[in-house]
């Protein structure tokens, strides 16, 4: 007898996909429960954080405050410059780090929780509902001809939609231009007209991410969605179905024992797909559309209740504790995203310590190398730029050392505003027989003579002058 396994051809299933394919509307159930209220929290916080900040003044000034043109950011008292850009290239490295580390333990509770996307949606879905109704009459209502009253339906909720877009678009342009004076020039029609560009794109934006594309933007858009799989591990919390538990599925009569009838937990009622804003089933495996809101964990909870079972059939948790190992949080990856973080962190801390508010930048004049004066001195032209970063004014001392006999030509004394940058026009004159070489190193500082105020800062330029033998 043979021990080979005899071989049959299978052809290959063919599945068509058109690249093009129209989007199916996604029609959600509304869910209450333990992670949608965690969720309503977070929306709250994170509205009014975003409405109410630019309307916070703090020292008469507008608390958060990009001032483009002037190239200051205003964060609450603290004024950074573009010579503070390391500062924000190190804050957006940290934060990429930090969502690293918290996608490697939590998986996507960022995209669930805090994406302004999903935040955003949540809001236009929340309009939907109230001006069209729950999900069966949605799907009843697009399904009618036009009518009056589809018509109001339909206005109203775009009506609302537009009006909440506006309200999000002219507050993102109030981070950037006074928000006081916005609102009222708005109406007056004397805003500039860069304010009326951005405020309507952001309006437009929002009302199409929010209200048309949502769940598109996450699925076909989000880079972060894409890759944060490479974050993902056996132990990163994820949100899954137990198929050991609730296969077969199917449907019974509420107090039969599902073994009784050969039967999984599972009692196919689709709740966790209606909840879905992705449109998924989270029974087909961990999916990347899947944004962890744990909608799914509350409905399948809801129904797990109703029918007397254990609740968890849907729930958070990883690989591991599905096929019956331990979990661990220790482990490699996450361990160095939480060392580069904390080392970042201490190295911002230091540098934001260390920042001091006054700026001094010197620049020759390349015009010409050097003059010679009529007395015979040797004169070189330069302008000081003193920038007071500081929430006051502040009176400084300008010196120069550096060259035997070194004569600074000008003012000395300067009071400078907050947030002014003071151009000084300068001439450093030197006799001709102290220079010994014909490129000199010369410092230039600038000390703050308040008594409450301590500060200083030195810049290095150079001295040019012909060499005498
Ligand atoms: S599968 Fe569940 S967690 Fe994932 S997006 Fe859908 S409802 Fe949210
Ligand atoms: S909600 Fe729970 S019981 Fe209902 S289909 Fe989904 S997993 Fe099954």
């Amino acid at each position: 007898m043979s021990n080979q396994i005899p071989l049959k051809n299978i052809e290959p299933e063919t599945v068509e996909y058109d690249l093009y394919q129209k989007r199916k509307k996604i029609y959600t159930r509304r869910i209450s429960g333990f992670f949608q209220s965690i969720r309503t929290k977070m929306l709250w916080v994170l509205m009014l954080g975003y409405f109410l900040t630019p309307w916070i003044n703090f020292h008469d000034r507008q608390g958060v405050f990009f001032d483009l043109p002037s190239r200051q950011f205003h964060i609450f008292g603290v004024t950074f410059w573009p010579q503070d850009f390391v500062l924000l290239a190190g804050l957006l490295i940290i934060s990429a780090f930090a969502l690293f580390l918290l996608t490697t333990l939590f998986g996507r509770v960022w995209c669930g929780y805090t994406c302004p996307q999903t935040v955003w949606t949540m809001i236009f879905m929340w309009i939907e509902e109230k001006t069209e109704g729950s999900r069966n009459q949605r799907i009843k209502l697009d399904k009618e001809p036009m009518s009056k009253s589809k018509f109001y339906k339909k206005f109203s909720k775009h009506s609302l939609w537009i009006l909440f877009s506006w309200l999000t678009g002219l507050t993102f342009v109030g981070y950037f231009t006074p928000v006081r004076e916005l609102a009222i020039e708005f109406f007056t029609f004397d805003a500039n007209l860069w304010a009326y560009f951005w405020i309507a794109f952001f309006t437009g934006a929002t009302y199409l991410f929010a209200g048309w594309m949502r769940e598109q933007v996450c699925t076909f858009m989000c880079p972060y969605s894409r890759f944060q799989s490479v974050m993902f591990d056996n132990n990163t919390l994820v949100i899954s179905y137990d198929a050991a538990r609730g296969e077969g599925r199917g449907a019974r009569k509420k107090g039969v024992n599902p073994k009784d009838v050969g039967l999984g937990d599972c009692i196919d009622c689709n709740q966790c797909v209606h909840v879905c804003p992705a449109g998924i089933d989270i029974r087909d495996g961990l999916q990347y559309e899947c944004i962890g809101c744990a909608l799914c964990v509350d409905a399948c909870d809801d129904v797990m209740d109703k029918m007397g079972y254990a609740r968890g059939l849907v729930s958070y948790t990883t690989e591991n504790r599905l096929e019956g190992k331990k979990t661990t949080i220790m482990r490699p990856k996450a361990i160095g995203y939480g060392i580069a973080v904390l080392v970042m962190i201490i190295a911002f801390s230091f540098f934001v310590g260390d920042r001091e508010p006054l700026g001094l930048d010197v620049l020759k004049d390349r015009n010409r190398l050097y003059n010679q004066t009529p007395s015979g001195m040797i004169e070189n032209i330069y302008t000081v730029k003193i920038i007071n970063m500081d929430q006051s004014k502040h009176t400084f001392i300008l010196s120069v050392e550096g060259l035997d006999q070194l004569n600074m030509i000008g003012r000395k004394k300067f009071v400078v505003n907050s947030g002014e940058v003071r151009a000084i026009p300068l001439s450093i004159q030197v006799p001709p027989h102290v220079i010994q070489e014909q490129k000199n190193t010369i410092s230039f500082t600038v000390k703050s003579i308040d008594p409450s105020y301590e500060a200083s800062k030195t810049t290095e330029s150079r001295f040019i002058g012909p060499v005498t033998k």
